[in-house]
């Protein structure tokens, strides 16, 4: 037990976690709750600067490889179009780069368990308690030297250790794949009115991933609620609502080419903008645990993999006293993130008023290079 950690969900941040702490030589045990591969509700685009970081974890050239090159955004803002042309990315399915991530940490040593939930009962000065339990029934508790919380939106449950600063609100997400010959490939769509906004691109299976940040118009208190009780295809509130919302954003946009077929039942998310104390204690949240803004700027892996590495180290780091790994990460985390929030609130805020849809449909169209500086922080920084 002595350096061992656990990491609590495979996805992006949580395998990435994994992944460093076993290059770092700490020994890790990893709890999935759900059978890999799975989807999940995102654009799944991947832009220079997570590509840099999957570089970090060897993983780059697997993921350019397997992944389709993305080098344009075509957008249609409030009814008005806008081309630009984006440095290279990849769109690669969630399905495809979760499991293979999850994968790479099992070749490198870390003990994954799955499909088993786990959930942190208590922290102590020298470990954290844990119980962990199977899909088929089976349950059983383990002490751990710390506990990564990687679990995602619905990091239910940590609540109590690692409290909100900003409790869940504004847009939830939506998302489905369906079928589609009139898109081209390498392109990222979107598209946004008074609605929210959606994204279209296509995978490397030739689905198009369609995902979507809707505006919330019902209280948070209503919609988490809503979100609750709606199961997979169609139930109250959430789901059939939205596809009927991403139908209309489409529609507004004037790019008649978007046309789709055979749609996959819809994905949908709590509200997501939100942000979590960091960490207390032996514990730590990275990822979207740890909080989320929005997904225009296709930003949240990037900043997965960002603090999932950065978790890693600091733990290596700190592997002869973790008492106060909490608090450290606390101050390290918010400073990792700090700018790539601002800017994606800033962005985001600018693109929910019409006023200021209006102006930079207006400025983007005529000038399309004065995105460059902005697409370049995106990327570079
Ligand atoms: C509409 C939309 C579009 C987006 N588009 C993009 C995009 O184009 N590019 C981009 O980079 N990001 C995008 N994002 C954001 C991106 O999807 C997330 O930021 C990213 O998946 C976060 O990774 P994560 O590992 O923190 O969480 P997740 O990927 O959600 O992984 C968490 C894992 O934890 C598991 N888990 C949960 N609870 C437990 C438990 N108790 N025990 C064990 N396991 C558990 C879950 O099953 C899950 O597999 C988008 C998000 C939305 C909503």
């Amino acid at each position: 037990m002595e350096h061992r950690v656990l990491v609590i969900g495979g996805g992006v941040a949580g395998s990435s976690c994994a992944l460093r702490l076993r290059s770092r030589g700490i020994d890790v045990h990893v709890a999935e709750k759900l059978s890999f591969p799975r989807a999940k509700v995102c654009g799944c685009c991947i832009g220079g600067v997570g590509l840099d970081l999957l570089e970090q974890l060897s993983l780059r050239s697997w993921v350019e490889t397997h992944g389709l090159k993305t080098s344009k955004w075509s957008g249609s803002i409030g009814g008005t179009r806008v081309e630009l042309s984006l440095p290279d990315g990849i769109a690669i399915s969630r399905e495809s780069l979760d499991t293979e991530m999850l994968r790479r940490a099992a070749d490198a040593g870390a003990e994954i368990f799955s499909p088993v939930s786990a959930r942190v009962d208590q922290l102590l000065p020298d470990s954290v308690t844990t119980s962990l339990s199977a899909s088929e029934g089976t349950s059983w508790m383990e002490r751990y030297a710390a506990v990564v919380v990687a679990s995602g939106l619905n990091a239910s449950g940590s609540q109590r250790l690692l409290p909100w600063v900003e409790k869940p609100n504004g847009p939830f997400g939506a998302a489905f794949f369906a079928r589609s010959d009139s898109l081209d490939t390498g392109t990222i769509y979107m598209a946004c009115d008074d609605d929210g906004y959606v994204g279209l691109v296509r995978l490397e299976d030739n689905r198009v991933d369609i995902a979507a940040a809707l505006s919330s118009r019902r209280s948070r208190e209503q919609q988490i609620h809503e979100m609750r009780d709606a199961t997979s295809a169609g139930g109250p509130g959430g789901f059939g609502s939205a596809k009927d919302r991403i139908d209309r954003i489409l529609m507004h946009s004037r790019l008649q080419h978007w046309q789709y077929h055979d749609p996959t039942p819809v994905m949908t998310t709590p509200p997501l903008r939100r942000l979590r104390r960091p960490g207390v204690g032996r514990l730590i949240a990275i990822g979207d645990a740890a909080g989320y803004v929005e997904p225009f700027t296709g930003e949240g892996m990037t900043w997965g993999i960002l603090s999932g590495i950065a978790a890693a180290d600091l733990i290596a780091d700190s592997s002869n006293d973790l008492s106060g790994l909490g608090e450290r990460w606390s101050q390290q985390l918010p400073a990792l993130l700090r700018k790539r929030r601002l800017a994606c609130r800033a962005v985001t805020s600018l693109l929910r008023s019409p006023l200021g849809r209006r102006a930079i449909a207006a400025t983007l169209s005529q000038w399309p290079g004065l995105a460059a500086p902005l697409i370049h922080h995106l990327n570079r920084t």
